[in-house]
């Protein structure tokens, strides 16, 4: 749940890209008589996320006759998706300088844009680049068309808020038959009540506890027989020492709470796996 840089261009620049030498000429005049409406409604967007209160957005249809709910949607497919479209600059521009996903921290660069506020239900916002945020596949299939209708229902809108002050993800490791990460949310001390159903809900909507067990697990296996080394040679603290740095470098620069650097402060603080457990990797895994 990263912060990104807000976008440099406008509800504006993006709808002159969008119609600027259409050679539609008739579908370029009726877009032309909702730019008011459009316009209206990133003020109304922006508003009230200013309150968090985006769930009370209305699902309002283009108004009827002028233009389509398609034909608005079609701009962002074909112009500010399309290669071959001066609209392009919009999507490369949000996808500028993110090397990661910023609802899971998936690497590298997520590959399309989420639209905040799902297109098919808001479709005067499909191509307000402040609704157009670049994600992950997994997390754009999981969040899906859903949208809030509650307060806490909101997802963190990365282009405005950021929680990565304080750590509020947290994993413990079980050993039974398998090696088992369980990841979880825990309010920082900052938080209320409605923060908190928030990134739970956040959480539990993306499946961040299953992909992340899945990929510390996957993350794990790969430095077994390193760790297994390093507790031959140095013992408890070796081991715990090397752990404790890559936890510290995986969260660097504001990623306290990167899945990797919690699977790695997990490790270096559970007293079985520090105390020889280790030793077991192989025939876990
Ligand atoms: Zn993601």
């Amino acid at each position: 749940m990263w912060k990104l840089a807000y976008p440099a261009s406008s509800a504006e620049d993006a709808f002159e890209l969008c119609t600027d030498g259409m050679r539609r000429t008739d579908l370029r005049n009726r877009l032309m008589n909702v730019k008011a409406d459009y316009v209206a409604a990133k003020e109304k967007f922006q508003e009230l996320k200013k309150q968090n209160e985006l769930h009370l957005f209305s699902i309002t249809n283009i108004p009827a006759g002028l233009v389509a709910n398609d034909e608005f949607i079609g701009l962002y497919d074909e112009k500010i998706r399309s290669k071959k479209s001066k609209a392009r600059v919009i999507f490369s521009e949000l996808m500028r300088d993110v090397d990661r996903c910023p609802l899971c921290g998936k690497t590298p660069k997520p590959p399309t844009l989420d639209h905040h506020l799902p297109k098919s239900k808001f479709p005067i916002l499909a191509i307000y680049p402040q609704n157009l945020v670049p994600v992950c596949h997994e997390c754009n299939g999981l969040k899906g068309d859903t949208f809030p209708t509650l307060e806490t229902e909101q997802i963190l809108h990365p282009y405005y808020e950021s929680i990565e002050n304080e750590q509020w993800l947290f994993a413990s490791l079980t050993e039974n038959e398998t090696l088992t990460f369980n990841f979880s949310v825990q309010a920082a001390s900052s938080w209320d009540v409605s923060l908190t159903k928030r990134v739970q809900n956040q959480f539990d909507l993306l499946k961040l506890n299953e992909r992340y067990g899945v990929w510390a697990s996957v993350e794990l296996s790969d430095v077994a027989e390193t760790l297994i080394d390093l507790y031959n040679r140095t013992g408890t603290s070796g081991l715990r020492n090397h752990l404790l740095s890559q936890a510290s470098s995986r969260g660097r620069r504001n990623r306290l709470n990167y899945w990797m650097a919690v699977t790695y402060r997990t490790l270096a603080t559970n007293q079985w796996f520090c105390n020889g457990g280790v030793l077991e990797l192989l025939a876990f895994l």
